[in-house]
């Protein structure tokens, strides 16, 4: 759960990052975190993600499963002087912690390097590979298609190596099964698989 404390806007940043009109799931904290955006990688993203939490869209933890410190961080840096307050009590251990640290653990193998907030994009992803639906939309994202934006962006190697736009949570783990050598798939080939459409079937 995440609480929206609406201010007053100290001034209307540039955001030429960001989308040029707001899409229809834009609310009023998105409109906020746009006027407040500081113009870095991932203002867009983060945007889409906070305000779907606020509208409790999405499956992520309290602060989009970041560390209060980090949470906090993320704020000041791309959105200054933007009043956010989660709940970060409702964050639990989660007994599935090393799943989640491999999966954060290929992200930051593949970070591109140019910008601090790969590693909350990665910690993010991490945390929303626990949940059960479609990557996009346990992120909070608008779209498949944002997605697939925010890993060219963050993780342009790895991103670089779904050629045949695999599910890209079904693509992670994958990665990460290779990466341990093991092959979890019944099939030779993706062509002949009866999974084929769990792994490359529409993702809305
Ligand atoms: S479609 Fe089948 S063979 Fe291809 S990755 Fe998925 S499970 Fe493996």
């Amino acid at each position: 759960m995440l609480w929206y404390v609406p201010a007053e806007h100290q001034h209307i940043m540039p955001a030429a990052c960001l989308r040029p009109t707001a899409p229809p799931q834009a609310n009023d904290l998105y409109s906020e975190l746009t006027a407040r955006a500081t113009g870095l990688p991932n203002d867009e993203f983060f945007a889409q993600m906070l305000s779907s939490q606020d509208g409790d869209v999405g499956t992520l933890p309290p602060g989009l499963g970041l560390s209060n410190a980090d949470f906090s961080a993320l704020l000041e840096r791309h959105y200054p002087g933007i009043k956010l307050v989660a709940d970060f009590e409702e964050n639990i251990a989660d007994p599935r912690e090393l799943e989640r640290d491999d999966v954060l653990g290929l992200l930051l193998k593949h970070r591109a390097g140019k910008d601090l907030s790969e590693r909350w994009v990665a910690q993010i992803i991490a945390a929303a590979c626990l949940a059960s639906d479609h990557l996009w939309q346990d992120l909070g994202l608008w779209s498949r298609y944002d997605l697939s934006q925010l890993m060219m962006q963050n993780f342009p190697a790895l991103a670089a190596k779904n050629i045949h736009d695999m599910k890209w949570k079904k693509f992670l783990y994958k990665q990460l099964c290779e990466q341990e050598g093991i092959n979890a798939c019944r099939a030779p080939s993706c062509e002949y698989c009866v999974d084929y459409l769990n792994c490359f079937g529409p993702e809305d």
